[in-house]
């Protein structure tokens, strides 16, 4: 496993569950609002092996609820089954971060997994607007699916910038996720932090109003706004 970095404690990684994050280093897409630039280099160096986070881990057991493999992207990394397998063998319940790159390794380790968070980057039509690669909306599409299939918890969330995402595309990626059959959504203000891309950094506007907090309430069962 290529670790990149740590999150040793939080509370909004995993639902109800007080949380460590592993952040795995390497992602093939090229988001233009990524807060994680450093992580995306599939080829650099992992910042703590194994042994160590399992250490780690081992000093927070009775502390800690979970433990959630984020990134970069998780699946990506060719252990991560055997990963997720020792760090459930301590007591951890398991979570998972994924962008959905990766359908046939993520619906391998879903049985492995508690909860899963996937991000929506757009409407698939339009993911190559946000992801800069061309079918990524593709091969997302075929992630959510499994995701929705294997009966694990999920959420779906997007990350919203005005200047990548309209109301309209907000619209129309909620009725691609209503089409395929999600219930749980969630739609999270772009935050400047660790964003690297200053033309998106300097100018920010929120870009969703009362009509489309309404319209995502009725279109699903659980609806949830991060600010
Ligand atoms: S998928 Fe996630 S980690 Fe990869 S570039 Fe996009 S925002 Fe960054």
């Amino acid at each position: 496993m290529k670790i990149g970095g740590i999150a040793p404690f939080t509370t909004i990684d995993f639902p109800d569950a007080l949380a460590a994050v592993l952040f795995c280093q390497g992602c093939p897409w090229r988001c233009g609002y990524c807060h994680n630039p450093h992580l995306q280099s599939c080829s650099a160096k992992a910042a703590y092996d194994w042994p160590r986070i399992l250490n780690f881990l081992k000093m927070r057991q009775g502390f800690l609820d979970a433990v959630v493999f984020s990134g970069g992207e998780p699946t990506q990394q060719p252990d991560l089954i055997s990963a997720i397998q020792d760090v459930r063998k301590m007591g951890f319940k398991i979570g998972l971060h994924t962008a959905g790159m990766h359908p046939d390794p993520l619906q391998t380790v879903l049985p492995y997994v508690d909860w899963v968070g996937m991000d929506i980057k757009a409407p698939f039509d339009d993911y190559e607007k946000i992801t800069r690669i061309p079918k990524s909306g593709l091969t997302a599409k075929m992630s959510a699916s499994h995701i929705l299939a294997s009966g694990v918890r999920y959420e779906f969330r997007t990350t919203v910038h005005p200047r990548l995402l309209t109301i309209d595309d907000l619209k129309r990626l909620a009725e691609d996720l209503i089409a395929l059959g999600a219930h749980h959504y969630a739609l999270q203000q772009f935050r400047t932090q660790g964003c690297g891309n200053e033309s998106l950094t300097t100018v920010y506007q929120n870009v969703w109003d009362d009509a489309l907090m309404e319209h995502m309430k009725k279109s699903f069962q659980t609806f949830l706004i991060r600010e």
